[in-house]
């Protein structure tokens, strides 16, 4: 993951320290590079233009062209920006005053909801909570089934009504059942389209009336790159979700989705899917990612 961009941002780096002394043109050159990296990694053109002008700002400050150790003082610069351009801190998740916690997952077919539902239970279990799941995906019956038999596999209930085409109603009774369990978090899996559509997002908004979550989180595929972007912002202006969830973070991706939403979108990445197991799931650190990326 994210493996270019590591290589890249490594040769800049090398070049940079190579220099006893950096002038504003080793600056301005190494700043291109910078700037054709992210653009080649897919990240929004907006986002890179801002990020380039931000770190020439403090570069070409004196303390970086007249300090003792320019290049450090530079990619110090840069890794904070980058830190920024992640997200910041680490963003968790939300936990109501009443049980349970109500997280509903939203996204396209295919994105990773489900296993994410399963991964997330998993997770909120080992924290010692007592996690519940609905599955509200009435279109692909196999997807009930699919988080009935992960849910078994953790031992975490799931409700869901084989046939029904009511997904509201399954989620009203769904977290009747939640309360009867005592569960102190109920995260609710949702159907998914292959585009957007109005019906979707219709149904989805009559879900967040019924249940009224402290958490919508958004599920996306890390690997369609900025195009994430462009599909946060919708389902963000349709529901105004709380975070966004990147999955197959594991795979070759080239990291615009996980540079460009939190800047364009202004939601925090909070979790990545780093595999298909459902323990591969890890909290989202911009400090971590970004000395992944910078070596
Ligand atoms: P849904 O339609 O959004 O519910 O998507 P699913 O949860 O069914 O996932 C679609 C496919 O992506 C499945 O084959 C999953 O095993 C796979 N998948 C989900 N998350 C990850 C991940 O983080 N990494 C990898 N490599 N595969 C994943």
């Amino acid at each position: 993951m994210l493996d270019n961009l590591g290589a890249r941002f490594q040769d800049i780096f090398k070049k940079v320290r190579g220099h006893g002394k950096l002038s504003e043109s080793n600056i301005k050159e190494a700043l291109r590079e910078v700037k054709m990296s992210l653009l080649e990694a897919d990240v929004n053109y907006k986002v890179v233009k801002d990020f380039i002008k931000k770190i020439q700002d403090k570069a070409i400050g004196t303390e970086v062209v007249t300090g003792i150790n320019p290049g450090q003082q530079f990619i110090k610069i840069v890794n904070d920006e980058l830190v920024e351009l992640l997200g910041g801190t680490n963003s968790r998740l939300t936990k109501g005053v009443r049980n349970p916690t109500v997280i509903m997952l939203a996204g396209l077919q295919g994105a990773g909801k489900t296993t994410f539902a399963a991964k997330l239970s998993n997770y909120l279990k080992k924290t010692g909570e007592r996690p519940y799941m609905i599955s509200a995906d009435v279109y692909r019956p196999a997807a009930m089934k699919q988080l009935e038999v992960l849910g078994k596999q953790i031992d975490v209930p799931v409700y869901f009504e084989e046939g029904s085409k009511d997904a509201v109603g399954i989620c009203e009774r769904g977290l009747e059942k939640a309360k009867e369990a005592n569960a102190t978090y109920l995260i609710i899996d949702t159907a998914g389209r292959l585009h957007i559509d109005e019906h979707l997002m219709e149904e989805l908004k009559d879900i967040k009336k019924t249940v009224r979550p402290q958490e919508i989180l958004l599920v996306v595929d890390a690997m369609i790159g900025q195009d994430a972007v462009n599909l946060a912002e919708s389902f963000n202006n349709a529901l105004n979700i709380d975070g966004v969830i990147l999955t197959k973070f594991d795979g070759d991706t080239r990291g615009g989705a996980a540079l460009s939403i939190k800047s364009v979108v202004g939601k925090s990445i909070k979790f990545v899917g780093t595999g298909e197991k459902i323990s591969d799931l890890e909290l989202f650190h911009p400090e971590r990612i970004a000395s992944r990326i910078l070596g």
